[in-house]
């Protein structure tokens, strides 16, 4: 092992310190976060999807986690970073489904991660049930799911903590807070730290190009989410599919 550590490199902002407007109002320097993307196939090639390593001086945190049909490529990521059982600090979801909390409940117990997510799609991960946090879904989709996101028992859990709207992480060592972005399901949430990367979940997804997802529980409430994220100071986004875009090309 050893030698080189990030495999994946998002385009990074190395050049160290820059400034930023922080929550307070008032001028801080903020560190952009080491960040490493940790791109995992989907069942049935069926695509792929993103788990987000972030370093801190605490220790990292993991945003989403993939479907467990790749879980050995997610553990030798998390590993050829650095990151080890016992320094994996946090696993935060941004929603429910399955592509994205299939390997939380094996990553708490092997590397003592806590999980954190949104309470309203809490019933997703519990129970195995893509509409716990949906009022309903698109008739194929309900056909196709449990064919692709298979949720067996021994992947449910239960939630360490809950996230919500205005929710900070500084206590794990990032600069970034929660923002509950409704839409994609009832308890869809994005981390935008201080440095202006937002991690966004499934409410925009990229393509060739950034699109919102077709994949939309509410579309009221998911353009209410798109319109509330525009008027953020955001720099990047780091989408749940695809690669990560400048926040001007936001859908
Ligand atoms: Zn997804």
């Amino acid at each position: 092992m050893g030698g080189r550590v990030w495999e994946i490199r998002e385009p990074l902002k190395v050049s160290g310190v820059k400034m930023k407007l922080g929550w307070g109002g008032c001028y801080n320097f903020h560190m952009t976060p080491e960040i490493k993307t940790i791109r995992l196939p989907l069942p049935l090639r069926f695509g792929s999807v993103n788990c987000y390593l972030i370093k801190t001086d605490n220790g990292c945190i993991l945003i989403d986690t993939g479907c467990s049909n790749s879980r050995a490529e997610l553990e030798s990521g998390l590993l050829g970073a650095g990151c080890e059982p016992g320094g994996l600090k946090l696993i935060v979801l941004t929603h429910g489904d399955f592509d994205h909390s299939g390997n939380a409940a094996y990553l708490r117990k092997e590397f003592g991660a806590e999980i954190a997510m949104h309470r309203d799609d809490s019933g997703m991960v519990e129970r195995g049930d893509i509409f716990g946090g949906r009022e309903k879904g698109p008739f194929i989709f309900k056909m196709l799911a449990p064919i692709f996101f298979r949720f067996g028992r021994s992947k449910r859990f239960r939630p360490d903590l809950y996230l919500d709207d205005g929710d900070g992480l500084a206590e794990y060592g990032l600069e970034a807070r929660v923002l509950h972005i409704p839409g994609h399901s009832r308890g869809s949430i994005a981390v935008l730290t201080a440095g202006g990367e937002l991690f966004s979940g499934d409410l925009v997804v990229r393509k060739n190009r950034p699109v919102r997802n077709s994949l939309i529980d509410d579309p009221a409430a998911a353009s209410a989410s798109i319109a509330r994220l525009k008027r953020l100071r955001i720099d990047t986004v780091y989408p749940g599919h695809g690669r990560s875009f400048p926040a001007e090309l936001m859908p």
